[in-house]
């Protein structure tokens, strides 16, 4: 396949990653045609109080889910920076390594229904264009501010992004997979078995590390456990 000279970026706290990210990620970068798709996980999440797993867990769940798939990235660069994981400092920094290619910044339609209450948020569209992914119970639903900062800016085909470097904003559909980080670690917390909505690589290692409530994996299963286990 051809690709064109978009770079994406997809942040979150992926806490963890499951496959309503992966799968996403991956009709955007190949309907997308971008060269270069990068996952960003965040080292501190502003807008959370904290995470439950820590920033190089993540990361490693990360680099897991995306070992074999070439088109695939992880980025380090927030978990690597001190201080809370602002977008605009990912995008400006990202920006100064690609200069003037399409950069895509990526969220989930709940997480655009939020953007204007992301650091520094209109800096966002003078560094990239806005790609909203949809997603299970989320409709748009903008802001005042958000909306009128948004207008005049939205394009219906995804290769328009490809004629500028920022600016402008897509909705583009993806496959509906109603997975969310909180459900698998409520399912974990309980004893239940997420298996299928994560991959087995990275259920794994949640187990081998004693992550969102499991016991660690050398640890004696309980008597009661009943749920079978993936290792
Ligand atoms: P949590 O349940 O902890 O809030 P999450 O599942 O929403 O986590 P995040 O890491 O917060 O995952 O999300 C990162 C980005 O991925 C956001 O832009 C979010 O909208 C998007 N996203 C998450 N899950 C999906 C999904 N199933 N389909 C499409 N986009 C998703």
């Amino acid at each position: 396949m051809i690709r064109n000279r978009a770079v994406a970026i997809f942040g979150g706290t992926f806490d963890p990653v499951h496959y309503g990210h992966l799968r996403a990620a991956a009709e955007i970068s190949e309907r997308l045609k971008v060269s270069n798709f990068r996952l960003v996980p965040a080292g501190q999440p502003p807008h959370r109080t904290g995470t439950w797993a820590e920033p190089f867990h993540r990361l490693a769940m990360l680099e897991l889910a995306v070992a074999s798939y070439s088109d695939l990235h992880v980025d380090e660069r927030e978990v690597l920076r001190d201080g809370p994981s602002y977008m605009a400092d990912t995008l400006a920094s990202v920006r100064t390594e690609v200069t003037s290619v399409p950069l895509l910044l990526c969220v989930g339609q709940d997480a655009a229904n939020q953007l204007h209450r992301w650091e520094r948020w209109r800096e966002l569209l003078d560094l990239a264009h806005l790609v909203v992914m949809t997603r299970p119970r989320s409709e748009p639903s903008y802001a005042e501010e958000l909306a009128d900062a948004l207008a005049g800016r939205h394009v219906k085909r995804a290769r328009d992004l490809m004629d500028s470097p920022a600016g402008l904003v897509c909705h583009v559909e993806v496959t509906q997979l109603a997975i969310s980080s909180t459900d698998i670690r409520h399912q974990l917390e309980r004893g239940w078995d997420p298996r299928f909505l994560l991959p087995a690589t990275v259920l794994s290692y949640i187990r081998k590390h004693g992550l969102y409530g499991t016991a660690p994996a050398d640890a004696a299963p309980s008597s009661d456990e009943t749920s079978p286990r993936n290792e």
